[in-house]
């Protein structure tokens, strides 16, 4: 073969093998080859080193896309002086992902509008951004999909789905009312997740109201937070809403601009 088929054969054998951005860098990195008198390793180096760079970034956009995060929040966003409620310290912990390691679930407790999603969605960046599996969902979305799938016959691979993520969250449990299936299906959720991987949860309801809340069996709401706290994270924000202080400091500044 002479160099020009032996060039051919070389950008066939990329496309064969889905190198885009290999094929894509090969005419650049030969010129570079050439002028710059690159070692055979040196060049292979470089070519490979770019195709495993567009693998990355690729593996990187699916996990976001496949995360549903609703909202480009992270940690680096989120005032603490503003929230005096929550620690600092431990929130800066968790962003450190270890609790991954053993499973250890988190749990944001707190009335509307402090910032429990806002801390959620933060710590689904962190995961993505580290290569972890992870999947938002509110509770209602998790209830209805599993009320879907009891219907359509697909139960046990909606569960393992929610088995899957290595990171699991669940936003805004506590805002509906759960009816029994509604509660079977979350319970059975936390439960196959249970030692294996973490569930990050949001709530409204203070944990001695769950009970209530899941009140057609309160023994599932029992069984529930016993797997969900065994090994977790509480985190209680009862300080102000994040809204009502940005809706006070602007009629604050409204009050001072018309001069009372
Ligand atoms: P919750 O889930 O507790 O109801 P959110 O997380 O949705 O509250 O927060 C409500 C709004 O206020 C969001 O736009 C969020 O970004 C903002 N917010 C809340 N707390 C903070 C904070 N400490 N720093 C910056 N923004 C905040
Ligand atoms: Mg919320």
């Amino acid at each position: 073969m002479n160099e020009a088929s032996t060039y051919q054969a070389l950008r066939g054998h990329l496309a064969d093998l889905k190198l885009a951005a290999a094929a894509e860098a090969l005419p650049g990195l030969l010129d570079a080859a050439r002028s710059e008198a690159l070692s055979p390793t040196v060049l292979l180096e470089r070519l490979f080193a770019l195709e495993v760079a567009a693998a990355d970034e690729r593996r990187q956009a699916s996990l976001a896309r496949f995360a549903c995060l609703p909202a480009p929040w992270t940690i680096a966003d989120f005032d603490f002086d503003a929230q005096p409620a929550v620690d600092r310290k431990l929130v800066e912990e968790l962003a450190t992902l270890r609790f991954l390691d053993d499973a250890t679930n988190v749990l944001f407790i707190g009335p509307p509008g402090v910032g429990k999603t806002m801390l959620a969605v933060a710590l689904g960046h962190a995961a993505v951004d580290a290569g972890v599996r992870t999947y938002y969902t509110t509770a209602a979305e998790l209830v209805a999909r599993c009320h879907r799938a009891a219907l359509e016959g697909r139960w046990a691979t909606t569960m393992r789905f929610y088995a899957g993520p290595r990171l699991l969250i669940v936003d805004e449990l506590g805002y509906l009312a759960m009816p029994a299936e509604a509660a079977a299906a979350l319970f059975q959720v936390v439960t196959q997740r249970y030692l294996k991987g973490s569930i990050c949860l949001t709530t409204n309801l203070g944990i001695a109201s769950w009970g209530k809340a899941f009140g057609e069996d309160p023994m599932v709401a029992a069984a529930m937070l016993d797997r969900l706290l065994h090994r977790s994270v509480v985190l209680n924000i009862d300080g102000d809403s994040y809204r009502m202080r940005a809706h006070r400091a602007r009629a604050e500044a409204t009050r001072q601009a018309v001069g009372r």
